[in-house]
Formats: structure tokens, C-alpha cells, sequence
């Protein structure tokens, strides 16, 4: 076995940057070998409670061993990607989707979260003939020009509203012209998407219902539902991008805890509980131009490895999973568990910001309702001496401040209790 050190020189010698997705990279002489479970394993042989889970898709824990048997199955089936007409199985997991969230009237099938808002914001401009796109700062909606301003900007300046943000790119490369027509305000103001709406040709809204790229920050009450009105006056989609959110706080999404109907979802991470699945769904009207026989109407929907049967296998055994009687009952016991440990721990020195499984600490006097909030108010220095020192001790949070944490349902009591013993025993150091 390489030693951790010999690993990470390897990936620096011969990948750009040393690791495939520039999210991934820490400061930290970590390298991951195993994951089973509530359970990572470094290249050391020790062993970490993890809470990153990959980001999130980790629903029911690493390795899930009726995922693996389905994926197995799969393959010992003569499952493959033939490239040619439908399958039985992609036919199968679109039926399951649109009966698990009831706003999904069709659905289209991805590999990742950052393909599937490119599409949807695609099938927004095709769908009203308009080309602008309002997105909120703090929210991620992945890697692509359309959505692509940074997530935690330092340098944002003060509160504007009603109003738009410099845009501030995520990476090098943005052409001008598309940063023009996006136009970024703030979370949980709806005074500023209507400023938007009323300057700009807007063809879509994008947004996480619950901000879960900064943490766990909500939608205030009547702001989802507000959106919805504004959208509706001014001809705009509605997107929830329900990446993080979906099949994580309950079966049919955010949205179905809101009570607030977007024109088009978006999801992914948790579907397929760490498989690379992704999908569209939502209004049969706008869906349908994906089947548009006029083509200069039609929206082009393709991939190469859309709906990969692996990936497939995967997303219908974790469904299956999702959907048995208790699942998220028994997901909210553990879950509000861990809540009520740390809240009792931090005191006044912090506030936990949950939303079903997913959870964040913030440094600070109350839950934060948007990025300039969580910029002047959480104490970053603390989270991140906060995260080291969890780490130190076998919790694995993303060394991040503000990253969320993510409880799976391979955790069991006895792993929270013991989380909250070293969180204990962590902030009385710190
Ligand atoms: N939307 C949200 C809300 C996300 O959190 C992410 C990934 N963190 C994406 C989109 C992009 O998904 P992917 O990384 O699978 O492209």
C-alpha cells in the first residue's frame, strides 16, 4: 500500500491541480482509502465518523450493501450501455421518480447536477424566448458558465436591495457576455428579484430552496411562496435546484415540505446514494419541448452515458430503500439526536441550522438568512479550528468553515453519541 504522502505527490505529479474536482482539495495530509458505512479509513489504517458524506449523495451511508448487490445484479444481468432506443430499467426509475415527487410530470436522466441546470436553464430560455437568469448569492447550482458565480465571495461589499451584485466568477474562462445576463441578489429578498424581473428579459430563477452550499440557511417564511407569485406575473420559470436538498429531507423534496410548486426540479447527490445520476423533472409543458417535433423549437437532450445502468441500478434500489414505511422517521430521530447534543454543548457559543438530515454549526447568535449574514456574523477562524480539531479526533466534517454536515442512515445512536462525547470534549479545548 502507498503511504499518504506517496499518493498525493503521485496525483500532483500527473493531475492538474492534484485532485479531480478542485471542491475536494484540502491542506490536509489525508488520503481516504475505504468508506463503509457511517465509516471512512485513511491510507494510515485510521478510521473517521463520516459526516462530509462525498458531499452529500451518501443517503444511506458508503457502500450500502443492497446498492452494491443492485449495481451487482446489474452487471451479472448483462446490463449495459447499448446507446440504442430506451431500457427497461431507465423506464423503471422515471416511473418510480415521477411517483415519488408528485410535481415531476416527466423527467429527463443525467450523470451529474451541474449537466441537469444546464438543461434546465436551457429548456427555460427555449420555453419563454428569454435569456437572463437571477440566482442568489451563497447558492451553487454547479461548475458551468449559466450558473457560475462564486458561492462564498469575500470581497461582495455591502447589503444591496433592492438590487443585483457585481458578478463575481467562479473561475477563469466566464465569457463577458454570459456574466451580462446573469444577475445575482440576495437570498430571502424578494424585493431584488423583482428589480430583476422588471429591468431584465428573465427567463428563469434559479435557486437551492434551502441554501446548502453556505451551510443550512432557510428560505424565510413566504419567500419561496413569493417567488412563485413573481415568477408567475412576470412569465419566469421557477427552478429549484433540489441537488442537495431532494430525497435527503423526504422523498418528494424540499418542495413538498414547502408546499411551494417550482416549474422544473432539479436533483441528484442523494437519488442514487452516491452514483452519478441526476435528473430533470417538472412540468409536462415545458418537459415536452425536450420532444418538440418542430426543431427549431425543440431542446436537445443528449449524453453518452445518460441513464447508465449502473447508475440506474443504483438510483431504483436506493428509491426503493427511500420509500419503505419509517425510512425518514427513523433518518429525523437520528438526525434532531445530534441537533439537541450540540445544541445542548454549544450554549451561546453557536446555533445548529438543520434541515431533515443535513446540519451546520454556526459560530454565531442566530441562523443566518443569507451570505452577507453568515459573512459578517459566523466566526470562520473558530469553525475551521472547530473542523481540525474534530478531525484530529475521528469526526470527519469538510475542512470548510460553513461546509454542511450530512447524517446518513448507517448512523447509528451509538455513532452520534460518540460524536457528541468528542465534540464535547473538542470544544472544551478550543
Ligand atoms: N446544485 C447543487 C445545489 C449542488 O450542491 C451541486 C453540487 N454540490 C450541484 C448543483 C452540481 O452537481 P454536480 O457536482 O453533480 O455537478
Amino acid at each position: 500500500m502507498n503511504t499518504t504522502q506517496q499518493i498525493i505527490e503521485k496525483s500532483n505529479r500527473y493531475i492538474a491541480g492534484g485532485v479531480v474536482s478542485l471542491n475536494r482539495k484540502t491542506d490536509l495530509p489525508i488520503v481516504f482509502v475505504k468508506a463503509q458505512g457511517s465509516r471512512l479509513k485513511d491510507a494510515e489504517g485510521k478510521e473517521y465518523l463520516d459526516y462530509h458524506a462525498a458531499f452529500a449523495p451518501h443517503l444511506l451511508g458508503h457502500n450500502h450493501p443492497k446498492i452494491n448487490a443492485a449495481v451487482a445484479h446489474a452487471m451479472e444481468e448483462c446490463w449495459s450501455l447499448v446507446g440504442s432506443g430506451t431500457t427497461p430499467w431507465e423506464a423503471r426509475l422515471a416511473e418510480l421518480l415521477c411517483d415519488s415527487v408528485p410535481n415531476l410530470d416527466l423527467v429527463q436522466i443525467f450523470n451529474s447536477g451541474s449537466e441537469a441546470t444546464a438543461n434546465a436553464i436551457r429548456l427555460a430560455r427555449a420555453f419563454t424566448g428569454k435569456d437572463h437568469v437571477v440566482m442568489p448569492i451563497g447558492g451553487y447550482n454547479g461548475w458551468h458558465d449559466e450558473v457560475g458565480r462564486a458561492v462564498m465571495p469575500i470581497n461582495v461589499g455591502s447589503r444591496v436591495s433592492a438590487g443585483e451584485y457585481p458578478f463575481i466568477p467562479i473561475s477563469a474562462g466566464i465569457p463577458e457576455s454570459t456574466k451580462q445576463r446573469l444577475h445575482i441578489v440576495n437570498f430571502n429578498d424578494l424585493e431584488s428579484v423583482e428589480a430583476m424581473f422588471k429591468k431584465y428579459p428573465v427567463a428563469c430563477l434559479i435557486t437551492e430552496p434551502v441554501l446548502q452550499n453556505i451551510g443550512v440557511v432557510p428560505p424565510a417564511p413566504g419567500y419561496l411562496e413569493g417567488l412563485r407569485a413573481l415568477c408567475d406575473v412576470h412569465g419566469v420559470v421557477l427552478i429549484f435546484d433540489e441537488v442537495k436538498t431532494g430525497f435527503r429531507c423526504a422523498l418528494s423534496g424540499y418542495q413538498s415540505i414547502c408546499g411551494v410548486k417550482p416549474d422544473l426540479s432539479v436533483f441528484g447527490k442523494a437519488v442514487a446514494n452516491g452514483w452519478p445520476l441526476a435528473l430533470i423533472g417538472g412540468k409536462r409543458e415545458i418537459m415536452e419541448l425536450f420532444a418538440e417535433t418542430d426543431l427549431r423549437k425543440r431542446v436537445l437532450v443528449a449524453g453518452t452515458y445518460n441513464g447508465h445502468p449502473a447508475s440506474v441500478a443504483a438510483a431504483i434500489a436506493t428509491l426503493e430503500i427511500l420509500r419503505t414505511e419509517g425510512f425518514y422517521q427513523d433518518l429525523e430521530s437520528r438526525s434532531a439526536r445530534l441537533h439537541r447534543g450540540l445544541t445542548d454543548i454549544f450554549g451561546n457559543r453557536a446555533v445548529i441550522s438543520r434541515n431533515g438530515s443535513a446540519f451546520c454549526a454556526y459560530f454565531m447568535n442566530h441562523i443566518p438568512c443569507d451570505w452577507h449574514d453568515v459573512l459578517e456574523n459566523h466566526d470562520f477562524d473558530f469553525d475551521k479550528r472547530y473542523r481540525l480539531a474534530l478531525i484530529k479526533c475521528g469526526i470527519y466534517h469538510f475542512p470548510l468553515p460553513c461546509k454542511q454536515g450530512s447524517v446518513s442512515a448507517a448512523h447509528t445512536d451509538s455513532d452520534i453519541d460518540r460524536t457528541l462525547e468528542l465534540t464535547r470534549e473538542v470544544m472544551a479545548t478550543l
